[in-house]
C-alpha cells in the first residue's frame, strides 16, 4: 500500500480541479436547452469556460473546495487506521499546493486549521466487502449547496403544495418543494440525492449516498424511476433557472432511495449539490495502494460546443462599465437585469469581516467602494507575492444581518456575491443609494482571470478566506439582482416558482 497516499492526493486534486463527465454531459444537455441570449444562457457559457479553465489550470474549480467526505469499500484484512493516515497527509499535502482552500474551522473559536484537518474533518466512511480490490469515492461539497439541504417529516404542510401525506405523493411534494425553496441559492441548477425513510442521520446519509449514483444511472426501482423521471420534468418547469435568474433548467439530476424507518417517524431528507458536483472514484490496487481504474469517467470527452451567441452579450439585458469611486447618482441608474463589467479595486469581505465592521472602523476608505463576498484560494509564490488561485462569490444571505448597516456606515455602493440578500438589505440599497450584484456561483476560475493583480490584505489574521483581500479587476461581469429602486429578481423569481409550484399540488401517485 506504499502508492496509497499518492492515489489518495490524485483523486483530491482530481476531484478539485476536473469536473467528472456524467456531470458534464448534464451541463451540455442544459446548455443546448437555453434560448441564446438570455442571463442563464450568458451565465452557463461562464460555468463553461470555467470548467475548461480549472482543466487547463489545474486548479479548484470553485473556490469553495468544500468538506471532503470519502466512502471506501475494503476488503477484510486492509488496515483502515494506516489508510485514514495517508487520507489526512493527501490532504494537508492538497491543502498545502492550492488544490483545497483551507477549510476547517474550530467551531467554538473560529480558528482555521490551515491544512483541512480537524474534528470530524475529513469525513471517512469505511464498509468493508468480500471483493479483492479497494473502491474509493470522493464528494467536495461546498457550504453554499450544503446550506440548502432539507429534511421532512411527514405528514407536513408545504408552501404552495398543502398537505404532504405519508405516501409516494408525499415524498414527492417534498422533493418538488426542496428544489423550490433551494431556488438558485446553492448554486443551481443543481442535483438532490433524496433518502426516504431511516432516522435523521440515517435518512441525510442516505440522501448523500444517492450523490455517489452516476447521473446517467436508471434506478432499478421502478416506483423510484418514475419518480425521479417526474421530478426531472417537473422541477425544470418552475422557472428557477440558472444561479436563480429563470431558465429551462433548474435541475440536473434527481437520485432517490429508500430504507426502512420505524412506524412512528417519515423522514424525506433532500441533499442539494450545486452544478459544481465534484466527485470522482477510483479502483484501487490493495497490495500497492495503486490506482486501477477511475470511476465517473467512462464516453467520450465531451464537448461543450462553441455557440458566440451563447458566449457574448445578452439581448434582454444593458451593459454597463463601473470603476470604484462609484457615485449615487451613477448606481440610482442601474436597474435589475443590467449586467455590469468592473474595471478597478473591489474588496472582499465575508463573516468575519462584516462582524467586525459592525463595530469597528476599515483599514481602508470604503466611500464609494464594491464589496466582493468571497474567499478565495490564494498561494504565495515564490517571491512572496501573492498569488489568486480561485476566487468565486460567497453565499450572500450570510451577511443580511450587517450588510445594510455597513454600507451605510462606510459609503459602499455595490456588494458582489450569490444568491441575492434579503429584505433589510434591499431597503437599505434603497435608502442609501447601493446595488447587489449577483456574480456566476462556482466560477471560481473566470473571476480569478478576471483579478489582475493583489494590491493588499488585512486581517489575515481571521484566516485566508476571511481576509480583507484588495483586488485590482478588469471586465469583472455581474448582474444586477437587486437595485436602489426596491426591485429584487430573487424576490420575483421566487413568487414566479411559487406560483409554478402550486400546479403540481394534485395528487400525481397513488
Ligand atoms: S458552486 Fe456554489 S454552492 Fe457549489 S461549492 Fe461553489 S460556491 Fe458553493
Amino acid at each position: 500500500m506504499e502508492k496509497f497516499q499518492e492515489s489518495m492526493y490524485k483523486l483530491i486534486v482530481e476531484t478539485s480541479t476536473k469536473l467528472p463527465k456524467d456531470v458534464r454531459r448534464a451541463i451540455a444537455r442544459a446548455r443546448m436547452k437555453e434560448n441564446a441570449g438570455t442571463r442563464a444562457a450568458m451565465s452557463l457559457a461562464t460555468i463553461v469556460k470555467n470548467i475548461q479553465m480549472a482543466d487547463e489550470n489545474i486548479s479548484p474549480i470553485c473556490q469553495d473546495t468544500g468538506l471532503p467526505t470519502f466512502k471506501i469499500k475494503v476488503p477484510v484484512g486492509v488496515n483502515q487506521i494506516e489508510m485514514k493516515k495517508a487520507i489526512n497527509q493527501a490532504i494537508a499535502q492538497a491543502t498545502k499546493d492550492g488544490k483545497l482552500r483551507p477549510n476547517s474551522v474550530d467551531s467554538l473559536t473560529g480558528e482555521n486549521s490551515g491544512d483541512n484537518l480537524g474534528i470530524g474533518i475529513p469525513v471517512i466512511k469505511f464498509e468493508q466487502w468480500e471483493k479483492d480490490y479497494i473502491d474509493v469515492r470522493l464528494i467536495l461539497k461546498g457550504g453554499g449547496c450544503e446550506n440548502k439541504n432539507i429534511q421532512y417529516s411527514l405528514p407536513c404542510e408545504l408552501e404552495g403544495l398543502g398537505r404532504a401525506g405519508r405516501d409516494l405523493d408525499g415524498i414527492r411534494k417534498c422533493i418538488l418543494h426542496a428544489v423550490y425553496q433551494a431556488q438558485g441559492q446553492g448554486c443551481s441548477a443543481g442535483f438532490i440525492g433524496v433518502g426516504i425513510g431511516g432516522d435523521r442521520s440515517s435518512g441525510y446519509d442516505l440522501a448523500k449516498e444517492q450523490l455517489f449514483r452516476p447521473v446517467d444511472d436508471v434506478n432499478p426501482n421502478e416506483q423510484l424511476r418514475q419518480l425521479e423521471e417526474y421530478i426531472m420534468e417537473a422541477a425544470n418547469k418552475l422557472g428557477i433557472g440558472t444561479m436563480g435568474f429563470g431558465g429551462e433548467t433548474t435541475l440536473l439530476g434527481c437520485k432517490i432511495g429508500v430504507m426502512h424507518r420505524i412506524p412512528a417517524s417519515f423522514f424525506v431528507s433532500v441533499a442539494y449539490n450545486c452544478w459544481a458536483f465534484r466527485r470522482l472514484g477510483v479502483i484501487i490496487d490493495p497490495a500497492t495502494g495503486e490506482i486501477q481504474e477511475w470511476l465517473y469517467q467512462d464516453g467520450d470527452d465531451v464537448d461543450f460546443g462553441h455557440d458566440e451567441q451563447h458566449e457574448t452579450n445578452t439581448k434582454e439585458v444593458r451593459e454597463v462599465v463601473l470603476e470604484a469611486p462609484i457615485t449615487e447618482e451613477q448606481i440610482r441608474q442601474l436597474k435589475v437585469g443590467d449586467v455590469v463589467r468592473i474595471n478597478g479595486m473591489i474588496y472582499t469581505g465575508r463573516d468575519a469581516i462584516h462582524k467586525y465592521l459592525m463595530d469597528h472602523d476599515s483599514p481602508v476608505d470604503l466611500n464609494g467602494q464594491i464589496i466582493y463576498h468571497c474567499g478565495p484560494v490564494m498561494l504565495k509564490d515564490g517571491n512572496g507575492n501573492w498569488q489568486v488561485k480561485a476566487a468565486g462569490p460567497t453565499t450572500s444571505i450570510r451577511e443580511e444581518p450587517y450588510q445594510g448597516e455597513i454600507m451605510k456606515k462606510f459609503g459602499i455602493r455595490a456588494v458582489i456575491g450569490k444568491g441575492g440578500m434579503g429584505a433589510k438589505t434591499l431597503a437599505a440599497l434603497k435608502e442609501h443609494g447601493g446595488v447587489y450584484l449577483n456574480a456566476i456561483g462556482g466560477a471560481a476560475q473566470y473571476y480569478a482571470d478576471c483579478i489582475k493583480s493583489v494590491e493588499g490584505v488585512d486581517f489575515l489574521e481571521f484566516g485566508i478566506p476571511e481576509a480583507m483581500w484588495h483586488l485590482r479587476v478588469e471586465n469583472f461581469t455581474a448582474v444586477v439582482t437587486m437595485d436602489s429602486h426596491g426591485n429584487s429578481l430573487h424576490e420575483d423569481v421566487e413568487k414566479s416558482s411559487l406560483e409554478k409550484l402550486a400546479q403540481f399540488k394534485d395528487p400525481v401517485f397513488k
